[in-house]
């Protein structure tokens, strides 16, 4: 099921939550919605369900203008952050419960239960309370209560923020076998990027109530049109920088530190004052034939998988790198030099924040 949004706005009283979201979510895809706390997510979230209505602008299923449709004609499942299941009702009662509403008949509401169950792979706990469950499995069964119904559309909402990180990872992988198993158009709720970067085929990412990007993971992350995306979506470094030259394989900055060499310029034009971005893992340790700068160790943090550097600049500009499988000890206050591949840095608007 194809989902639309054109032009939605949304105010609680005099506050805009909304404002103005225009976004197509393809069918069968898994879609992201990414913001910080606040940035109307979950609202928008609960618009597409028809929890709330909008104040303008229109959200389509397929062909048909949900406007004014109620939630429990729209054919879609939710999940919520705190499972929201009922505690007296074991977990086959609460997985059939969507079923008993729409009067599906006993033999076939039994059979789709243990069909729901089996794909979160809950088939042996039909019989169990919610009590005795852990917050994963929980979280399991509130999938199936989605799923049973067979929805048009699934709309997550942070469904993984209360469990412990290694149960996150667990789920994260459950979420991509169900997507992949049952294909249904799937809208997902997080302010956690790295759900949002490991999962999804695409990803909008919210601020202040308007979309700033949309784009699949891997663009996103390596071509961020804001610095709030760039941001939000991973660490980066950031100069400022005017253009020397701008081509279409190929630009040249004038930073504070020196000349960098990078990409193509895309829209920006000789002259510009812009932003350099780059991630902390573009930054290669060791002396290179572009980009090379000198900087001096701050501080120095072991993470066993990695090592992660704050460095200072000539000019003092604090500079963060990652190295992975690191193997050397290097102390706080040496020299290190490093470099930087013109195909990792990004060029923004200096005026774009
Ligand atoms: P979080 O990640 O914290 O849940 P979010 O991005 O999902 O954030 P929303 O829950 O959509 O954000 O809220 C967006 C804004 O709208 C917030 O400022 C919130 O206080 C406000 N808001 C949300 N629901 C209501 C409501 N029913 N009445 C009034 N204001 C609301």
């Amino acid at each position: 099921m194809k989902v639309t949004l054109r032009q939605v706005t949304k105010a609680f009283g005099a506050t805009p939550v909304l404002r103005g979201i225009s976004l197509e979510v393809a069918p069968h895809e898994l879609f992201f919605l990414l913001g910080p706390s606040g940035c109307g997510k979950t609202t928008l979230l609960r618009l597409i369900a028809g929890f709330y209505q909008p104040d303008a602008g229109e959200v389509w299923f397929g062909d048909r203008c949900m406007n004014g449709v109620p939630p429990h004609r729209r054919n879609t499942g939710m999940v919520f952050q705190n499972y929201a299941l009922w505690p007296h009702l074991t977990v086959a009662e609460n997985v059939g419960y969507g079923l008993e509403v729409r009067r599906v008949p006993r033999a076939e509401r039994a059979q789709r239960v243990a069909e729901a169950l089996a794909i979160v792979q809950m088939q042996d706990y039909a019989e169990r309370t919610p009590n005795q469950l852990s917050g994963g499995q929980q979280q399991r069964v509130a999938l199936a209560r989605a799923l049973v119904i067979r929805p048009d559309v699934l709309l997550l909402d942070e469904p993984l923020s209360n469990l412990d990180a290694r149960l996150r990872l667990e789920m994260r992988e459950e979420i991509r076998r169900i997507h992949r198993q049952t294909r249904i158009t799937t809208i997902y709720v997080t302010h956690d990027q790295k759900e949002a970067l490991s999962l999804a085929d695409r990803l909008a990412v919210l601020r202040d109530g308007q979309i700033e990007q949309v784009g699949d993971p891997r663009t996103v992350y390596r071509t961020p049109v804001t610095r709030f995306v760039a941001d939000f979506i991973g660490e980066t470094n950031w100069l400022p920088a005017t253009v020397l030259e701008a081509g279409a394989d190929r630009s040249r900055l004038q930073t504070p530190v020196g000349v960098f060499e990078a990409g193509p310029a895309g829209q920006r034009r000789v002259g510009e004052a812009v932003w350099l971005g780059f991630r902390p893992e573009a930054v290669r340790l060791g002396p290179g034939p572009v980009n090379a700068l000198l900087t001096r160790i701050r501080s120095v943090t072991y993470l066993g998988e990695i090592e992660q550097y704050l460095l200072e600049l000539a000019d003092g500009t604090p500079l963060k790198a990652v190295e992975p499988n690191p193997d050397q000890i290097r102390p706080a206050g040496a020299p290190l030099p490093v470099h930087v591949r013109p195909g990792d840095l990004f060029l923004l608007p200096r005026q774009a924040n």
